[in-house]
């Protein structure tokens, strides 16, 4: 075999690009906020499904199940060369789902079946908008052959790890406590769906926003007061200018301009705002951040897959 010289060995070192840009804004060992997704329904290789996972004394909270997020939640845990133990698989115990969307949701069999895979050896437990109940059971019912096929099978396995303790959120206010966190759901208008919501994290250290999806919603702006981090979901409004009137009208009645944001972030003044949801319909990231500075001064920061807060 032939030998590679130090020299041209280091450039092929130096020259190799990393695997994922680590970005971590925290600054806090007790909150830590992770974007696992920035997506929407696009199947953008870079953006993977709409989902958070909020991680306070390394005990991790879900927050949306968009396609992707168990393996981006895997990619920040020791075992796969990350920092944050919180999130190994088998701890992903509790989620909670601002709406029933498929783009917030195809991800939902895979944490409810791969945690558990990975050892969970409890129920998950899911707070969600009305329906989340009959879609939980559905799906439960179209893996009844590997549930059973696992349990009663000759794979070591638990019977306690693939159930889904389900609840649905019928009020505004506070729907969960424990130790770390306390969370708070608001309806946000979101077209003609009847159920949408937003959360509020408070945690020992941090109050934490989360807009869901929605078109500009007086709700946000009211729980949005005091918030260390408004995540906001956002569309580029030169892409909008692009669409046809059809679209336009979809869009305009369920999401949120970056025109609009910079308004709603006006009148929230959180410490930060972070964009995700993103419909960049060919724009840059320059040019979404442009369009929101042109009404809004304060800090924004366009999420990536990943990133830390
Ligand atoms: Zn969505
Ligand atoms: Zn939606």
């Amino acid at each position: 075999m032939k030998q590679i010289s130090p020299i041209i060995a280091l450039i092929i070192l130096c020259c190799h690009p990393p695997v994922y840009a680590q970005r971590d804004f925290s600054g806090s060992e007790i909150t830590k906020l992770v974007l696992l997704g920035t997506g929407n329904p696009n199947p953008s290789p870079e953006q993977s499904g709409c989902a958070l996972a909020l991680v306070v004394n390394d005990t991790p909270y879900i927050i949306d199940f968009g396609p992707g997020l168990v393996r981006k939640s895997a990619k920040l845990t020791p075992r796969y060369g990350g920092e944050i133990e919180g999130l190994e698989t088998s701890r992903l115990k509790t989620a909670f789902l601002t709406h029933l969307h498929s783009d917030h949701t195809t991800g939902y069999p895979d944490l409810i079946l791969t945690p558990w895979v990975m050892g969970r050896d409890k129920p998950l437990q899911v707070y969600g908008p009305e329906g989340i109940g009959s879609m939980t059971e559905h799906i439960l019912m179209a893996y009844r052959e590997d549930i059973r096929y696992r349990v009663y099978g000759d794979e070591p396995a638990n019977n306690q790890g693939w159930r889904v303790n389900w609840h649905e959120i019928k009020h505004e206010g506070e729907i969960y406590r424990d130790t770390n966190v306390v969370v708070e759901a608001f309806p946000v208008i979101h077209g003609s769906w009847p159920n949408a919501w937003g959360f509020r994290f408070t945690t020992p250290d941090r109050v934490i926003v989360v807009s869901g999806d929605c078109k500009p919603s007086p709700k946000v702006i009211e729980y949005g007061a005091g918030a260390d981090i408004l995540v906001h979901e956002v569309y580029s409004q030169a892409g909008f200018e692009t669409k046809s009137e059809e679209w336009k009208a979809y869009h305009r009645l369920h999401h949120t301009s970056t025109l609009e944001l910079a308004e709603i972030a006006g009148k929230t003044n959180p410490g930060k705002v972070v964009l995700y949801h993103i419909l960049f319909w060919g724009s840059s990231e320059a040019e979404l951040l442009e369009e929101i500075q042109s009404g809004y001064k304060g800090k924004v920061i366009v999420g990536e897959d990943l990133d830390i807060f």
